[in-house]
């Protein structure tokens, strides 16, 4: 059965290729950077990750690349368009579109080791595997996405999303599919009262726990009995958002929309039998609420393993957290011959697919740069973007950098960043997951 109604359904062709004409012109199209002279070089590369970040840059070097060794370590057969969970969970998409083959975008002279990582030796340029083998390397680029980690809400796991009302799209897409079953058993069951959550540190997809909300009012809306429902949303912020403009529109529309904000909160612990949550407040107390439905949203952080070696940053905002980066070269602040890209670095903002099609380019060049003897000369501005749902069927397309929200053009002269429309909508369910997958094969 598809499960598929979204608005977007009923465009028509003309419609569509309006806007893929302005999509041509696009920047977030763009194909900067794909002229670059070919380097001829013996370097051993080792990339950890084969998400986002790690396959757009398999695709990148081995075309710019000639002799190079390029290892890529993914333990996943399958990979899976993230952005598209949040429809997933909301009903509007079905969780096979989410899903292709690694094979479809692996290049051919690229090395595919299956075994995960679980050390990294900076000072001796060493990777281990889990089954003990090692990787040598001249230049390594971390691209192995984030850490979720559930275990830090007393109570709750991964395993639990899809019983006892609770939903967290983030755990997987199998989870994403279980939030949507949750969602909807909680509509069905006629009212009752439901939590969305936020955690105390950096999340991939900001946006994600706002949509999560939005699309449950929107499905709730459609059933005709919003009195039934009450919606409480806990952030331990002051803010809804990191852009101040978008936090304060969010703060309005959610107080229009009758859904309770709570600042200063954070899920600390969860009793799934008795569907019961308790979040800790700014001064240390703790206060217990019960749920019919609660979408949780885990405390995020590098993997353990990454953690554990050197490459981790010592100190300031992301000690002990995130990958040790400049942020704006890429490359790391100790040991040159790495570079990040992705959901594991530490910086301000930046977890998204956004990013790492803008981070991908600056990764590339400042690595061509390090086999050449030179300085890092490409800077990655922090670009990022988020299709902010704030309905079934409306969007926003917000866009971003490290220095401010509006020093960008928008990518789309026909989408006013600043207001909610059914285009940026079309363009997170139909236009954007196109040229996600062509940002993998390194043509964007
Ligand atoms: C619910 C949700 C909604 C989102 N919505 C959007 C959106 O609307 N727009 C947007 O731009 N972005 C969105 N994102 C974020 C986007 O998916 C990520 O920012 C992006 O995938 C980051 O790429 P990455 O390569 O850093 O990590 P990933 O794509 O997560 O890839 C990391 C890879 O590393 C591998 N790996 C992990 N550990 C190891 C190990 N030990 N050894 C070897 N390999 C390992 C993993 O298997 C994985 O394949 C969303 C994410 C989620 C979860």
């Amino acid at each position: 059965m598809t499960r598929q109604h979204s608005p977007a359904g009923q465009l028509d062709r003309r419609q569509l290729l309006k806007l893929g004409a302005g999509l041509g012109a696009a920047s977030f199209f763009s194909a900067a950077n794909l002229q670059a002279k070919t380097i001829a070089t013996r370097a051993r590369i080792v990339i950890l990750g084969g998400g986002a970040g790690g396959m757009a840059m398999a695709n990148r070097l081995s075309q710019r690349l000639d002799g190079a060794s390029i290892t890529i370590v993914e333990p996943r057969e399958r990979h899976h368009y993230q952005p598209g969970w949040t429809l997933v969970a909301s009903g509007v998409w079905n969780p096979e579109r989410t899903v292709r083959a690694n094979t479809d975008f692996l290049p051919r002279r690229v090395d595919w080791t299956r075994t995960p990582a679980v050390g990294i030796d900076a000072e001796q340029h060493r990777v281990t595997l889990a089954d003990a083998s090692t990787l040598d390397y001249d230049i390594l680029i971390v691209a192995t996405g984030l850490q979720l980690n559930y275990h830090l809400i007393d109570g709750m796991s991964p395993e639990l999303v899809g019983d006892h009302g609770i939903g967290s799209v983030y755990a997987s897409l199998e989870a994403a599919t279980r939030t949507r079953d949750a969602i909807d058993a909680w509509i069905a069951g006629g009212g009752g009262q439901g939590l969305f959550t936020t955690p105390p540190t950096a999340i991939k997809c900001a946006g994600a726990p706002i949509k999560m909300a939005f699309t449950t009012l929107s499905r709730i809306k459609a059933v005709e009995r919003r009195d039934a429902f009450a919606m409480d949303y806990f952030t331990p912020s002051d803010g809804m958002f990191s852009q101040p403009w978008i936090s304060d529109f969010l703060k309005q529309r959610f107080d229009r929309e009758g859904i309770t904000r709570h600042h200063g909160q954070h899920l600390s612990a969860i009793d799934p039998g008795a569907r019961q949550a308790e979040f800790t407040l700014r001064d240390g107390s703790t206060e217990v609420r019960d749920f019919d439905f609660i979408h949780v949203v885990p405390p995020m952080s590098a993997p353990d393993f990454v953690k554990a070696s050197d490459l981790i940053a010592k100190q300031g905002p992301f000690a002990g957290e995130w990958l040790d980066v400049d942020i704006h070269t890429l490359q790391h602040n100790r040991y040159p011959e790495v570079f990040g890209i992705g959901d594991v670095i530490g910086a301000p903002i930046n977890k998204t697919g956004a990013s790492v099609k803008a981070q991908a380019p600056v990764v590339e060049a400042n690595l061509v740069a390090h086999l050449q003897d030179q300085p890092p000369s490409a800077r990655h501005d922090g670009y990022t973007s988020c299709p902010l749902i704030t309905d079934i069927g409306k969007a926003m397309l917000v866009e971003f950098g490290y220095d401010n929200d509006l020093a960008f053009l928008p990518s789309f002269s026909f989408i006013d960043p600043k207001e909610e429309s059914w285009a940026a909508w079309v363009l997170k369910d139909y236009l954007l997951q196109p040229a996600y997958y062509a940002m993998l094969e390194g043509r964007i």
